[in-house]
């Protein structure tokens, strides 16, 4: 974003928070109390605990988070004497994104370094969507990712730690140029998936993304991103790889770009079969995935991990 148009502080942060407040004291009961958690071991069983007790890390992490983009003189100075920063620090926002047939850039270079995970997962959006939609059709428009090393850059309350990218939506007139999503050359089709395919980058995972389409799947809203999507990733140890899809996950924009790849193997078999391309995984979806699996030689589970998404990587276009 530009100066004249601040990059404020997204309000749904803060409506997300406060319905947090019960998380909240989940989560400090469970690393206080330890009689609790011996309870729920009987209870539910230690994987089931595991699980638990990584969601509610999730979620302490997330509201630290939110809390800290909500405190604007968090950003006064850099560095901040914090542990936060220190762990920011082990990933250096040192890879600079350069354009290519995929990728474009509509700010200057400068403002264009990330973690490596940050450019990596950018790099295989771009390759998906230049095979999709080969030139001329408009790349993946990028603007302000941070600036070499992190730290605080002009007219953002983050876009600090190598993770934050900027993205314009998709218009449906082929020019790769700014619009809101109120415009009449604004795609929500395209941009839908585009959301789809940054969500199953396949290197690191999405953490949240601001945007205001009310129609649009996988966002956040967020005041002031009415011309761009704000994309944060996770640090790379945090949540690496492709999404987990199985059934019973609906409105889940990796869902319907899986859903699309299968689509694709089901057009290049001579197969008439489709299925909707909606984000929702039904039985539709689960009986697909167990085909897809058995003809790629995978383990049949109709659970899209690792080795489905990497074969779906063959079925990005029919
Ligand atoms: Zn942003």
């Amino acid at each position: 974003m530009l100066t004249g148009d601040p990059h404020a502080k997204p309000k749904g942060v803060e409506r997300v928070a406060s319905s947090r407040g019960d998380q909240r004291e989940w989560a400090g009961m469970l690393s206080k109390d330890v009689s609790f958690l011996l309870v729920l071991t009987g209870a539910l069983g230690v994987k089931e605990i595991d699980r638990l007790i990584r969601k509610l890390e999730l979620e302490k992490e997330i509201l630290a988070e939110e809390t800290e983009e909500r405190d604007d003189t968090a950003y006064d100075s850099f560095p901040r004497d914090d542990s936060r920063v220190q762990v920011f620090r082990s990933w250096p926002v040192q890879t600079q994104l350069v354009e290519n047939t995929g990728i474009f850039g509509y700010y200057p270079a400068y403002k264009r370094w990330g973690t490596v995970s940050t450019i990596a997962a950018l790099y295989e959006v771009g390759k998906v969507w230049a095979q999709r939609h080969p030139l001329p059709h408009p790349r993946v428009p990028v603007g302000d990712i941070s600036l070499q090393g992190g730290g605080d850059i002009d007219g953002h309350d983050s876009h600090e730690t190598g993770r934050d990218v900027d993205m314009r939506p998709i218009r449906n007139d082929g020019v790769e140029g700014p619009l809101y999503w109120w415009d009449s050359v604004y795609s929500h089709e395209l941009t839908q998936e585009l959301i789809d395919i940054i969500y199953c980058n396949g290197v690191v995972q999405v953490k949240v993304i601001g945007f205001n389409d009310p129609q649009i799947q996988g966002c956040a809203n967020w005041d002031n991103h009415d011309n761009h999507l704000h994309v944060r990733f996770w640090f790379a140890d945090q949540n690496p790889g492709f999404p987990k899809l199985q059934l019973g996950q609906s409105n889940h924009p990796p869902v319907r770009e899986f859903q699309r790849r299968i689509n694709n193997w089901y057009e290049r078999t001579g197969s008439s079969t489709r299925i909707a391309t909606d984000g929702d995984f039904g039985q539709n979806t689960f009986s697909a995935a167990k085909e897809f699996q058995v003809a790629m030689s995978l383990e049949a589970d109709g659970i899209a991990g690792k080795d489905t998404w990497a074969a779906s990587l063959n079925f990005v276009i029919a």
